[in-house]
């Protein structure tokens, strides 16, 4: 039953091949009309966007790291200033809290969920003013496709005056009791990197607000602090715009992105009823709608997930870890400040996680066949394994 060929771990070609022809005339479209900064689709697709997400302003632009920035520059976050965000992420999250001067605090996650812990990011408030620091913002991460826990972390912010900046860079699309990422917090921003849910054909963001003002500033921001008039410069901004190309080659993809994230909904339920009494799978809180960016496990104690991703690759099966390391405990960023009792949540998590081949087009024959994979050699660990 060994496949030959390599299983991809996110398949962008077959999606390729699926919108060849419209993909193809809508890049020929910017190519004829030539503008490529500031063409007629990037304006288009932040009014999709908006539709999309139910959230008032969309302000596209040239990453999602760019997009966490630009939130912090509006709003004056700097020196003296604590942003709390979860240690079990992507490093973007907190990269950015520090480029505009002000102190990250690292917070938990929740095992279960992979998300920031409501309690820890109190604690972390409570470190803040210990520290001398002013608390200005949370920045809650919806992890692998799936919301965080937005109610409880609304209550703690709104209790402690901190805005919440939503980093749904791997969650465009997901929703929270029935409502979709764009409207939670202050601000939310994503990410179009081609290996997200909805990625483009190079680096692209956006950030989504209810806040009119935000808006206004967030486009100032995106050249170079823009006034009234093209040479007029206000304030320090960045050149943070999403290329007309990358516009173009999105709005096609968004015709079909409901679908894909459907598809993946499949993939992810097959995975759960054929893996769950040999690996923890991941737990989608009721009223938790996720895309499914990555399909997590936790490998059991006694499993060597060294020897678990390696028994895998002999048979095709790529993996991944996300992540190894928690920020906390990266070179970068080990000397700001994180909860006294420590993070435990995200220094075991970074120990037993892999995440598995997860996209829409991961059909049957060939998930049955990792599924297959992974519990034989579960099972036949679990043999091994001493009484
Ligand atoms: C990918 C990612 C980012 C950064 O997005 P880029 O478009 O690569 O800059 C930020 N936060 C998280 C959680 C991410 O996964």
């Amino acid at each position: 039953m060994r496949v030959t060929k390599e299983i991809p771990f996110i398949d962008i070609a077959e999606q390729r091949t699926r919108l060849k022809d419209s993909i193809d005339q809508s890049i020929k479209r910017v190519l004829d009309h030539g503008q490529f900064i500031n063409g007629p689709e990037v304006a288009q697709l932040e009014v999709e966007l908006g539709f999309f997400s139910d959230s008032k302003h969309v302000v596209s632009c040239a990453s999602g790291t760019d997009a966490l920035l630009m939130v912090l520059m509006a709003k004056g976050v700097g020196a003296g200033d604590a942003v709390i965000c979860p240690s079990f992420t992507f490093c973007a999250t907190a990269e950015v809290v520090v480029l505009v001067g002000a102190t990250p605090i690292f917070v938990d996650v929740n095992e279960e969920t992979f998300n920031i812990d409501p309690v820890s990011l109190k604690q972390g408030i409570a470190l803040a003013k210990q520290l001398g620091l002013q608390a200005k913002a949370v920045i809650p991460v919806d992890l692998f496709g799936q919301a965080a826990d937005h109610h409880g972390i609304e209550e703690v912010a709104a209790a402690e005056g901190l805005f919440v900046l939503d980093d749904a860079a791997q969650s465009f699309g997901a929703s929270c009791d029935g409502r979709r990422l764009g409207t939670f917090g202050l601000a939310t921003t994503t990410s179009f990197f081609p290996a997200k849910p909805l990625g483009c054909y190079g680096d692209g963001g956006a950030i989504f607000t209810n806040d009119a003002e935000l808006a206004s500033l967030l486009r100032s921001i995106r050249v170079h602090g823009q006034g009234a008039g093209k040479y007029d410069n206000v304030r320090i901004g960045l050149t943070a715009r999403l290329d007309t190309i990358q516009a173009a080659i999105l709005l096609e993809k968004l015709k079909i992105f409901d679908d894909e994230v459907e598809a993946r909904q499949s993939v992810a339920r097959r995975y759960t009823d054929a893996l769950r009494d040999v690996v923890s799978v991941p737990h989608v809180v009721s009223g938790n709608r996720s895309v499914w960016a990555q399909y997590t496990i936790r490998l059991p104690q006694e499993l060597d997930r060294k020897n678990f991703m390696e028994g895998l690759k002999t048979f095709n099966i790529p993996t991944m870890i996300y992540y190894e390391r928690p920020m906390h405990q990266q070179t970068a960023y080990r000397g700001y400040p994180k909860l006294e009792s420590g993070l435990p949540v995200s220094e075991a998590l970074s120990k037993r996680v892999v995440s598995l081949p997860m996209h829409p087009y991961l059909d049957r024959a060939t998930q049955d066949y990792i599924i297959e994979v992974i519990r034989r050699y579960v099972l036949q660990q679990g043999d091994n394994a001493p009484a």
